[in-house]
């Protein structure tokens, strides 16, 4: 039988080739490497690089490139060939380890959120060798041996989210290695590891239909459009029979996925017609990023090759459900265990306890920088639009392990639920359920059994920037938690006793932040508000909490991002924002002027003669009217805000217009053609 894959990771350069091609004392230090994260040995470097360039060429490859992950929330690369002049005319391959270790990208049109002027014009690629590489084809079958790198400034300072994302992955490892300790767990100099799972929402749009839309095409999204009298109301959509095309396209998706080593597992059918889900088997963070890099990008190619267009957008249709990417996170300790995972013994249980307790308190302490972390324009669409979680952070524990909570606040002595005594540490608590317990969907941050699920974010976003405030904020919640405890001990208190006033402290100050209800409730929000949750309604407000000091001071102190660095994502995130509206302003634009007005001319002309549809007539010049003085509206609008509001304002003419003029003079696909053709 088999029990293998066909292809699977046949484009990837990972541990098993490297274990075959390289040198066993080679193989056994870039290991470490990526074991521990212990620093490159730089002598190995030309023997990984000319094993890598070998098997690259076997596979056809003639260019390598550094792929990095600028602010723009994209991947990015820049290639070159593995040539070098044999100074006889000819060239001969190669491929030095200083190649693979760095790169020199022309970091100019990359944004930098103003540190490249306060440092230096240049941007630097280093090779990440805990993400392995992989072999990229393009549209003409090229093909190219892909690096994942970080992407910093002369000085090291980071230009992208992978270099954050690996500093906050070793803060969490300390303080959780740090903790273990605590818990009699030492496993040496063996890192712990933050997990990812990230499910990811798409549509999938014919693409004939998309090259009529200019709004798609320029912004991903639908600015105008009506909706169509059928659509997720019935219901009937959601794990429905996947369409032949659909079909086959998720079959050349996930076959594509795995031979470059993405573990694609589930794939289904979403609420919304057109709309999908595909997710992966969780893996070690950074890794699971990398490859949602490259899921959304594999996505989009091979919807074209099937005749779709891939909308990865928030909203990408009014009236509608929105897309976003369900982070699904957990901690797995140094001894190579899930630490969410409820255990059954008293000592593990009470490490168990003692993590839901922290990430209380991180949540809570920084709800402000998780909800800054999925801001965007287009998921301004979708959070709080009763579908996807409120703007306002709270966490979902389910009624067990709240009481389990309450318990340990109480005092830790009085009965549990099932009748037995807590003590943290020493009696054996309530069994939890184990396994997918959570069907409460409203909550934005679940405990669902051996992990918590971030539901924020959007699925347009790169999943490192909430993973990068996940992994901070919990290990400043571990390194307070283990200074209290170390310092309890040390004044001669029993362990378990330490623990247990430690925990009740910090459940009394955090547990505001427990919410097992309905998220998308208007009680809900005025609950939150009397709790003093903060409700950040939109991007701007959000990316507000990036500068604050409680920021600076939390990311500057685990060596995440410094206080420049973090400056820089300020300025470039609303840059970004800003841009992006604009965007959609001259799109609206164009639109309403060169395709609606005109649209709604001919109709009325067409009409003008007949005397039975005077009333219809009347209609679309009223509606003719308020478009025209929507135009000089939004023409006049300034700031994001009154931008917005302006093109709202217009659309709904726009999409009143489109009831009324007749079928075949309105220009744009509608909402029916698109989402159930
Ligand atoms: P659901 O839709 O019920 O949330 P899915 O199977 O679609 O479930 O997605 C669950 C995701 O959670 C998968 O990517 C899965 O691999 C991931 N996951 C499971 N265990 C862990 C873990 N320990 N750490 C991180 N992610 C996990
Ligand atoms: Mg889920």
């Amino acid at each position: 039988m088999k029990n293998t894959i066909e292809g699977f990771g046949e484009k990837v350069f990972g541990l098993p080739l490297m274990e075959a091609r390289l040198s066993a004392p080679t193989f056994a230090s870039l290991k470490k490497t990526i074991d521990t994260g212990s620093m490159l040995d730089a002598s190995i470097a030309d023997e990984v690089a000319e094993a890598m360039k070998e098997w690259a060429m076997e596979k056809g490859a003639t260019h390598y490139t550094h792929w990095f992950q600028p602010l723009t929330g994209a991947t990015a690369e820049k290639h070159d060939a593995f040539i070098f002049p044999d100074f006889k005319g000819g060239v001969v391959t190669s491929f030095s380890g200083d190649e693979l270790i760095q790169g020199e990208p022309d970091a100019s049109s990359f944004p930098s959120g103003g540190l490249r002027a306060t440092f230096e014009a240049r941007g630097y690629t280093g090779w990440d060798p805990t993400s392995p590489a992989f072999i990229k084809y393009d549209d003409a079958g090229a093909a190219t041996l892909t690096i994942p790198t970080v992407f910093c400034g002369y000085n090291g300072e980071a230009l992208d989210k992978k270099t954050p994302l690996l500093r906050s992955m070793k803060a969490l490892s300390e303080q959780t290695v740090r903790l273990g300790k605590l818990f009699g767990v030492d496993c040496g100099d063996t890192m712990a590891k933050a997990t990812l799972g990230s499910e990811q929402e798409y549509f999938l749009i014919d693409e004939d239909l998309v090259a009529a839309r200019p709004d798609i095409l320029q912004t991903g999204r639908t600015l105008f459009g009506k909706g169509a009298s059928k659509h997720q109301q019935l219901d009937d959509h959601y794990f429905g029979s996947i369409k032949s095309r659909v079909a086959a396209f998720m079959a050349d998706l996930d076959a594509e996925l795995w031979k470059l080593g993405v573990p694609a597992k589930t794939r289904h059918n979403e609420v919304c017609p057109a709309q999908f889900e595909i997710a992966p088997v969780f893996e070690t963070l950074n890794i699971s990023v990398d490859h949602n890099m490259i899921t959304m990008d594999v996505l989009r190619t091979t919807a074209e090759k099937h005749g779709f267009v891939c909308l990865l957008h928030e909203k990408p249709f009014a009236g509608v459900n929105g897309s976003g990417k369900h982070n699904n996170w957990s901690i797995m300790g140094p001894d190579g265990k899930n630490w969410l995972k409820p255990a059954d013994n008293p000592h593990e249980y009470a490490k168990f306890m003692t993590i839901v307790v922290a990430l209380m308190k991180a949540v809570d302490t920084h709800a402000d920088l998780l909800r800054a972390s999925v801001a965007s324009a287009g998921n301004d669409h979708r959070l709080g639009a009763n579908e996807a979680p409120p703007a306002v952070v709270s966490i979902f524990l389910g009624d067990q392990l709240t009481d389990v909570i309450e318990q340990i606040e109480a005092g830790g002595a009085s009965s549990s639920q099932d009748g037995g005594f807590i003590h943290l540490g020493v009696d054996l608590l309530p069994k939890l359920p184990r396994g997918n317990t959570d069907r409460n969907r409203t909550s934005p941050f679940a405990f669902v059994g051996n992990r918590f699920e971030f539901r924020a974010v959007g699925s347009n976003q790169s999943p490192a920037g909430a993973n990068i405030v996940l992994n901070t904020i919990v290990a400043e919640a571990f390194d307070y938690i283990c200074t209290e405890v170390e310092a309890g001990v040390e004044k001669g208190g029993e362990f378990n006793a330490v623990l247990q006033d430690v925990l009740a402290a910090v459940i009394k100050e955090h547990k505001r932040i427990l919410f097992n209800g309905d998220n998308y409730t208007q009680e809900w929000l005025d609950e939150a508000a009397k709790r003093g949750l903060p409700n950040l309604k939109n991007t701007e407000e959000s990316l507000e909490v990036l500068a604050t000091q409680k920021a600076k001071d939390i990311f500057a102190k685990y060596g995440v991002l410094s206080n420049v660095e973090l400056e820089s994502r300020y300025n470039t995130y609303t840059e970004v924002y800003e841009t992006l509206i604009a965007i959609e302003v001259n799109t609206a634009l164009d639109i309403a002027k060169t395709m609606i007005v005109p649209a709604a001319v001919t109709a009325i002309n067409e009409y003008s003669s007949v005397a039975a549809v005077a009333g219809i007539t009347d209609e679309i010049s009223s509606l003719l009217e308020k478009t025209v003085a929507g135009i000089a509206a939004l023409e006049a609008a300034e700031g994001a805000t009154a931008e917005i509001a302006a093109m709202n304002e217009l659309r709904a003419s726009v999409d009143a217009l489109e009831a009324l003029v007749p079928a075949d003079i309105w220009p744009l696909p509608t909402y029916s053609e698109m989402l159930l053709g």
